[in-house]
């Protein structure tokens, strides 16, 4: 959390915004960057397993760390030709999706970035994790930078 929709607002603003200087991140490139910004939260199947009556939140808290996430990556990653490209794209998602996590105000210890290395617990406790005006606000900026770059692609059209 933040829920999985800003975390894929935000990654999908972020390439369609990084695109107008490097254009490989076309639209496929952007989905998997997208796919990667909400594996750390695959530890939400949890909810799934609970309602058939086992208990995994343990096993699977592992891909809420940044190093089951990037494993998780990694794993994903073999099943693409390019898989250096798509572990990449990928991790990126991941990192963007910590960014995210670590602004929120933290119920717990906050986010072992450093596991297993070290236990310290990272937030930064400004935003409440049931804030929907955040949700709203990524869909806006989203929204907004989808109609400035056609409006950008378009004046390129032109000139060439
Ligand atoms: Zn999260």
């Amino acid at each position: 959390m933040p829920d999985w929709v800003v975390h894929v607002a935000v990654a999908w603003t972020l390439c369609r915004i990084l695109r107008f200087k490097y254009p490989q991140l076309d639209p496929a490139n952007t989905a998997l960057v997208m796919v990667g910004s909400v594996f750390p939260d695959a530890i939400k199947i949890s909810i799934l397993f609970e309602l058939m009556g086992l208990d995994w939140w343990d096993y699977l808290h592992a891909f809420h760390l940044p190093i089951g996430a990037f494993l998780l990556a990694g794993i994903a990653a073999l099943l693409f030709k390019e898989k250096k490209t798509a572990f990449l794209l990928l991790s990126m998602g991941i990192i963007t999706h910590f960014a995210l996590d670590l602004l929120l105000i933290q119920l717990g210890n906050g986010i072992y970035l450093f596991y297993p290395i070290s236990w310290m617990g990272f937030s930064l406790n400004l935003v409440p994790n049931d804030d929907y005006v955040i949700t709203i606000a990524a869909l806006l900026v989203a929204l907004s930078v989808y109609f400035f770059s056609r409006w950008v692609e378009k004046r390129r059209l032109k000139i060439t």
